[in-house]
């Protein structure tokens, strides 16, 4: 099995939206991210939690096969973000962001960890994902998220992870914001711009539009999903099944890049994974998938993209 290591956020966040809210439950894009990700691949986590992280929450992504060797755990508390949705969705607002434990972590990657050929630097400080991404021997393809927090107050940082990687993530709201640009497709451009061959960009309930300096763009519509009670994660989420997918198609000794057909069909994988994690608080949704809900979600989005 092909192995992707992530780096992020590993949280307890307070949530409110039109459909309720949700105290300090689990969640961090670490933890979106690899219960997505281990359906498809071996998952590697890298982060760090505070001594109130509890066994319940740790056996969440245990139970998925996930390799934990590289979660520390540090006397204080973890990462704790407090968020609310109003009316759009697709947008989140942030009220409080306790970095906690993050404040002074410093990523040491397990020797066994440093030979994965695909990373994702989840949503995190930009200074970790470069310090992450330096201790990688050869990676093979490397993607990146982020979000407004890090691009108020790190951005040159983050523009210097963005001209390491191979694929970026962002929210349509975000490319805006970091480029200064109204129009999504303008925005698009001005991030590859700096550096990476693709860029992802999500639309929420409009789907994702991809973008390649040389082939161009795809989109791909969202699932239909009538009752959105909770976005977080969304993100990670399609993230996950997106480098999953696409590190299962590598074992081990094929070194070429992912295609641009492979990418195509990564961008399905991560669509249906997103669209499950919105469908419930935390990752209560997301923890339900298994193949065979997969196989058949799958399946309807492809009905839908084909005439
Ligand atoms: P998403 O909705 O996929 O963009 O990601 C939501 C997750 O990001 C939440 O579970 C939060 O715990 C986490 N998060 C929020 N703000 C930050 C931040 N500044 N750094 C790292 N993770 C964050």
């Amino acid at each position: 099995m092909s192995e992707v290591l992530v780096v992020g956020s590993l949280a307890y966040d307070s949530v409110k939206t039109p459909s309720g809210k949700a105290e300090r439950s689990l969640g961090g894009s670490a933890n979106y991210f690899s219960v997505s990700s281990s359906l498809f691949s071996k998952v590697r986590v890298v982060g760090v939690v505070g001594s109130d992280y509890s066994d319940a929450d740790r056996e969440i992504l245990k139970q998925r096969g996930v390799d934990l060797d590289g979660m520390q755990v540090v006397a204080g508390k973890t990462f704790h973000w407090e968020g609310t949705y109003e009316h759009n969705l697709n947008e989140a607002v942030t009220l409080k962001t306790e970095l906690n434990v993050f404040a002074d972590f410093n990523p040491e990657l397990p020797a066994q960890y440093k030979d994965t050929r695909f990373v994702f630097l989840a949503n995190i400080d930009p200074v970790l994902q470069l310090k992450v991404l330096s201790q990688i021997q050869k990676p093979l393809f490397v993607g990146m998220d982020s979000m407004n927090f890090w691009i108020d107050s790190k951005q040159a940082d983050l523009i210097e992870v963005m001209k390491k990687v191979d694929i970026v993530f962002v929210n349509e709201g975000e490319a805006k914001m970091l480029t200064q640009e109204d129009n999504a497709i303008v925005a698009i451009k001005k991030v590859a711009a700096l550096g990476p061959e693709y860029v992802v960009v999500k639309r929420g309930e409009y789907g994702s539009t991809v973008y390649s300096k040389t082939h161009g763009f795809f989109q791909c519509p969202a699932l239909p999903v009538e009752k959105v009670v909770d976005p977080t994660g969304a993100g990670d989420s399609f993230a996950g099944g997106f480098f999953g997918y696409l590190a299962s198609l590598r074992p081990s000794g094929q070194e070429h890049k992912p295609t641009w057909t492979e990418l195509k069909q990564a961008t399905l994988a991560g669509t249906v994974m997103s669209s499950q994690t919105i469908q419930d608080f935390s990752l209560k949704a997301l923890a339900k998938v298994d193949k065979s809900s997969y196989q058949s979600l799958s399946a309807d989005l492809v009905k839908m993209i084909t005439v």
